[in-house]
Parts: C-alpha cells; structure tokens; sequence
C-alpha cells in the first residue's frame, strides 16, 4: 500500500523561489527512494513537505492514508510516523547519547522513563553504539553522532524514515558505518527516502531513483535503468 501520495506539489517560499513545480510521486511501504539532484534542485525543500517542516503551496500530501492537510487531521501525530535525520545531526550537546535517545520518547509521546530507557538503549545496540550510551556528542566522532541522531529518530516507532543527505558531513571514512545502519533498515523493510550523493548507496539499496532539477521531478527509474542508460 501507498505510504507517501505527493500530487501536484508546488512550494513557493515567501522570496518568491519557485523550490517545487508541480512534484507528483508515490513510496510504497517497505520501499527505498533515492533522490538525485544538483544543489538547489529542490530535494530538501521536497524531504521537508514530507514532515510538514515546510508547508506546500499547492498539492497535496497523504502520510498513510491521511491527508496531510486536511482539517481533521492531527498534524503531531503525522509527523510522529514520520522520522528524519539531517546531514548535520543536530544532537542536543548537553545531553549523551542515551538521553538523546530518550528525550523524545519521554516528552512527546510519554513513555514512562524505564521503558523509553530500555527502548532507547536497545536502539543504541542496533546502531552499534551499546558501547558508548553515555558518551556525550562532543565525545563522539561525526559517524558515531549521525548513528545516535538515526536512533533518535526511530525511538519515535516511526513508519517512514526521511534522510537528508546523511553522510555529507561526514569524514569519508565514517560513510560507511552510517549506510551499513541504514542498509540494514532498508531491510527491516522501513519506508525510506534518501537524498544523498552516495551513488553505490543508490545503486545497491535503492528501488527507484528520482531525480529532481531546477524544483521539477525529471526522472523516475529503477537504479538499473538509472544508472546504465546510456
Ligand atoms: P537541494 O536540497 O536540492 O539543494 P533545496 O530544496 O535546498 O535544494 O533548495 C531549492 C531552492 O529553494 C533553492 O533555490 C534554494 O535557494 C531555495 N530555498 C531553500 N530554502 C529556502 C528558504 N527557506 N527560503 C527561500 N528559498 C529557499
Ligand atoms: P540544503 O541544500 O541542504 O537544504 P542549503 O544550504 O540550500 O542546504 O540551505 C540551508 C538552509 O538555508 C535551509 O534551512 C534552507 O531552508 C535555507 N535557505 C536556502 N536557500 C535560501 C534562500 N534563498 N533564502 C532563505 N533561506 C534559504
């Protein structure tokens, strides 16, 4: 079944930027989405309608069946199915890796804390952190922080992950680490779209590649279409 429905989005920021024409595209359940693009392209601006940190000018978006925009709907339990993880991790310093974890567990969606905390420490585990909970983020290198951020994310038992350019601050040998978490989420069978310029990532995880420019959606394709075209 259909997990993302975008019809005919458009997004015009208030400067006048035209960011999104008319961008129309359907994720599966359980699917991998790349998107591809030159900077500016739109693909942010795209990622961020999807959790409604950016509001669409026209179009509409239906999470899971609900439309986004609809007057009923109830926008903080949409945005709880969908988590995202930005390039720049934003962790809160002042907090470890565990209270990170917990952090939204606890005040959004009011667990009580030795559940969040044992949810949060198994999360930890899966990102291959059990052995650094309690470090701080300053304390932690940039692939060890993006693989807290995506633990923070899933915390929330979301059923779409968005990823916005996730290994682009990274130190290229700390890539791989990040994609392996992600690999292996891809085959839990969580929803995803990626932005990303991780090509191999694309051609290995992906099920369609799209590929957006100048705020439009060129190309939709499978990597093997994608890639070897000639
Ligand atoms: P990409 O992610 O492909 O690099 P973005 O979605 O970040 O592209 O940007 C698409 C276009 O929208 C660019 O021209 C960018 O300058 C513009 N843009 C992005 N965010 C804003 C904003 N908050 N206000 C105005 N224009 C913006
Ligand atoms: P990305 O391509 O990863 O979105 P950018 O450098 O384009 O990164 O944008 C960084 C931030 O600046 C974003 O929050 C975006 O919304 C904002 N931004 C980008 N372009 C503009 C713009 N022309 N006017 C205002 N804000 C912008």
């Amino acid at each position: 079944n259909d997990m993302i429905v975008a019809k005919d989005i458009n997004k015009i920021y208030p400067n006048g930027c035209h960011a999104l024409k008319n961008v129309s595209a359907t994720v599966s359940r359980g699917e991998v989405v790349v998107i591809v693009g030159p900077s500016g392209s739109g693909k942010s601006t795209f990622l961020r309608t999807l959790n409604q940190l950016e509001t669409i000018s026209s179009g509409s978006i239906h999470i899971d069946g609900t439309d986004m925009y609809a007057k009923d709907t109830n926008i903080n339990t949409l945005r709880e199915e969908v988590g995202m993880v930005f390039q720049n991790f934003n962790l809160f310093p002042h907090k470890t890796a565990l209270g990170n974890v917990m952090l939204a567990p606890l005040k959004v969606a009011k667990r009580n804390k030795q559940q969040a905390e044992d949810e949060a420490k198994a999360l930890l585990l899966k990102v291959g952190l059990a052995d650094r909970m309690n470090n701080y983020p300053s304390h932690l290198s940039g692939g060890q922080q993006q693989r807290v951020a995506i633990a923070r994310a899933l915390a929330m038992q979301p059923n779409i992950m968005l990823f916005d350019e996730p290994t682009s601050a990274l130190d290229p040998e700390m890539v791989g680490e990040v994609l392996d978490v992600m690999k292996g989420l891809a085959k839990d069978g969580m929803t995803m779209v990626v932005v990303t310029h991780e090509m191999g990532f694309a051609r290995e995880v992906a099920d369609r590649v799209l590929f957006m420019e100048d705020g439009e959606l060129l190309v939709e394709a499978s990597p093997d279409e994608f890639f070897d075209k000639p």
